[in-house]
């Protein structure tokens, strides 16, 4: 089972995922935004490292929960609380358990992406990161049924993520800042989208 170091390790691959794309997530939000995402999301994964190793979380919960209190005081803009909400709602989901299995892996996916769409209001086609969580909470819950464990059911999410986050390239954004420009924000993809992926890639490598 994910236990509360596999989180802790997720969320350090998760921030070297980040890093390693800094400038990939700056150009994608150039294009259809104000190119910060990259930098924003960097300076947050790095303050969320920085404070797991000073505070030592024991459970799943408090070690996600510790990433979403981290994340909403240091990302900024609209991905800080929108990705904050997820991790807290994912903390809130997987309750007292000290190992999560498959299901519960997906159950958290689930709660997080319920936590973005009840904060940011955003619909599958918004060309969001939506759009990259949606299909990766549906392939989550396939994988959990079937028996799969959460490396498994994490690197389902993290496929269906991906083919997501490509797919916003042909949509028009109609939340956050790309839906200024209208019909000109197709044909780029979202950032927020895109670092949803990589993330999801980044945990599931973590855990398997
Ligand atoms: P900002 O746009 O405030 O500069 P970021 O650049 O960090 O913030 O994040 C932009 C990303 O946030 C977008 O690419 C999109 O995926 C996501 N986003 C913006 N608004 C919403 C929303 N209402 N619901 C879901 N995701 C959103
Ligand atoms: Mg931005
Ligand atoms: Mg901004």
């Amino acid at each position: 089972g994910c236990t509360a170091q596999d989180i802790a390790s997720a969320l350090r691959a998760g921030a070297a995922v980040v890093a390693e794309h800094r400038d990939e997530l700056i150009q994608l939000d150039r294009e259809i935004g104000d190119a910060d995402h990259g930098e924003n999301m960097d300076r947050g994964f790095r303050a969320v490292i920085a404070k797991l190793e000073t505070a030592g979380p024991e459970t799943p919960a408090a070690t996600l929960k510790l990433a979403a209190t981290v994340l909403i005081s240091t990302v900024g803009g609209a991905s800080g609380p929108l990705y904050g909400t997820a991790f807290l709602r994912a903390a809130t989901a997987v309750g007292d358990e000290t190992e999560l299995d498959g299901r519960a892996v997906a159950a958290a996916l689930q709660a997080g992406m319920e936590g973005v769409v009840g904060r940011g209001r955003a619909e599958v086609g918004d060309k969001t990161m939506i759009d990259a969580l949606a299909p990766a909470v549906e392939s989550a819950r396939n994988a959990a049924e079937s028996g799969a464990d959460g490396a498994k059911v994490l690197a389902a999410a993290a496929e269906a993520a991906h083919q997501g986050a490509q797919d916003t390239e042909g949509l028009v954004a109609r939340k956050g800042r790309a839906s200024y420009l209208g019909e000109r924000s197709a044909g780029h993809i979202d950032p927020g989208a895109r670092s949803t992926a990589l993330l999801l890639t980044a945990f599931a490598e973590a855990a398997g």
